[in-house]
């Protein structure tokens, strides 16, 4: 064996997968409807592409601190204070390539091999992989649609350990679009503030794609200051993937850990996207909300149209761009050679009978439902739900 055990463990992403069967699909002349995607449709606003503009101009072309720009870890502190209430100064700020790089960073530098990593599921899919990556040990804690997709603390506290490093998790969530609020976080951080070890990695990339009107920090939370990591960046809110630009804001002794493992592996995000970045976080919030307006509506259509199928539970998201229709009423259900037997089947049969891409939840850690983005135009999503029904209606 060439390649080593540790990637060889690591499991494909299962978005990927999918693209590459709907290439396939799509060279053999079929039309996908791809609802499987997890970024914005938008082009990333012009003002941020002028500063971008203008530092290539200005020969931003030279390496930086590993961290990040002065300027803009400055500017990430100005937004945590201005929409967060979070103080910070810039030696607690670390940018990176992608918001994927800075939880892989704080992962490296907290999970010692055999240490618990608490990941409230359904989880985003790199969560678990980075884990094992690192040698760390996952105990997942699920919650189910009837729970809104929220952990309680009593099931946070049996999955405690004298073992356990790290608790990971998302809000507003990929995939269920769940946000926790002020007192579901005061309850959480009560039992997690008995344990002196455990450090929270509060992944809070969907901020902008709020649908509630309320982000709350558990950072925020008396006590949970010294013991969070938050993730965040532009990919999603700011409508820039591409540009790989995320940051995480910790304590110094965390951060001096990661700028070591950063300066090791990659030294400091793009130079031109850390400057375009700066335009971005310093605009107010406001200039993004029109993209976040015509999600909302996007989802208010989803919603509406899974109405029509009462077999399906789906609770309403409040944030990020997907929808996660439980459709475990389906299991054990079947349409001329397909059996529907788990979320894989039910995804494989949607994309292969009806051509619609769709990602099963079982890559999420839940084996109920199915994920759809609704980053998607209006025409496109009525029309993949409209095939998702029809593939539903079709199995006895
Ligand atoms: N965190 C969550 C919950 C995500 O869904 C994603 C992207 O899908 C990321 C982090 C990665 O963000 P970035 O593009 O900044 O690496």
């Amino acid at each position: 064996m060439t390649i080593s055990d540790r990637i060889t463990a690591l499991a494909e992403s299962e978005t990927l997968a999918t693209a590459r069967k709907i290439r396939i699909l799509e060279a053999e002349g079929n039309q996908i409807i791809k609802l499987h995607l997890g970024e914005p449709d938008f082009n990333t606003p012009d003002f941020i592409k002028t500063a971008a503009i203008s530092a290539i101009n200005s020969n931003a072309s030279f390496y930086t601190p590993v961290s990040g720009y002065l300027e803009l870890r400055e500017a990430i502190c100005e937004k945590l204070k201005r929409d967060n209430d979070l103080e910070y100064t810039p030696e607690q700020i670390i940018c990176s390539t992608g918001a994927k790089q800075s939880i892989a960073n704080a992962i490296l530098a907290l999970v010692n091999p055999g240490d618990e990593v608490i990941i409230l599921a359904p989880y985003w899919v790199t969560y678990l992989e980075i884990v094992k990556l690192a040698g760390g040990v996952p105990k997942i804690v699920y919650s189910g649609v009837n729970q809104e997709f929220k952990v309680i603390p009593e099931q946070l506290e049996s999955a405690i350990t004298h073992q356990t490093k790290v608790i990971l998790f998302s809000s507003p969530s990929n995939p269920t679009g769940a946000i926790y609020n002020k007192e579901e976080y005061e309850a959480i951080a009560k039992i997690i503030l008995k344990w002196e070890k455990i450090i929270v990695i509060a992944d809070e990339i969907y901020e902008h794609i709020n649908f509630i009107g309320v982000h709350y920090s558990i950072a925020k939370v008396p006590g949970m200051y010294d013991k969070t990591v938050v993730i965040n960046g532009m990919s999603k809110g700011f409508a820039m993937t591409g540009w790989r630009l995320g940051y995480m804001a910790a304590s110094k002794e965390i951060t001096a850990a990661c700028d070591k493992i950063q300066g090791q592996f990659t030294s400091a995000p793009c130079s031109i996207a850390q400057k375009a970045s700066i335009a971005g976080l310093l605009a107010k919030p406001s200039q993004l909300y029109y993209m976040t307006e015509i999600y909302e509506k996007r989802r208010n259509i989803g919603i509406a149209l899974f109405k029509h199928l009462p077999k399906i539970k789906l609770a309403v998201p409040q944030g990020a761009f997907y929808l996660f229709p439980d459709c475990s009423a389906y299991i054990g259900t079947r349409n001329g050679s397909w059996t529907i037997n788990t979320m894989n089947d039910l995804a494989t049969y949607l994309l292969e009978e009806y051509f619609v891409g769709v990602v099963s939840g079982e890559a999420f850690g839940c084996k109920n439902s199915i994920r759809l983005s609704f980053a998607t135009s209006d025409d496109l999503l009525i029309e993949g739900i409209s095939r998702i029904k029809n593939g539903l209606n079709a199995l006895n």
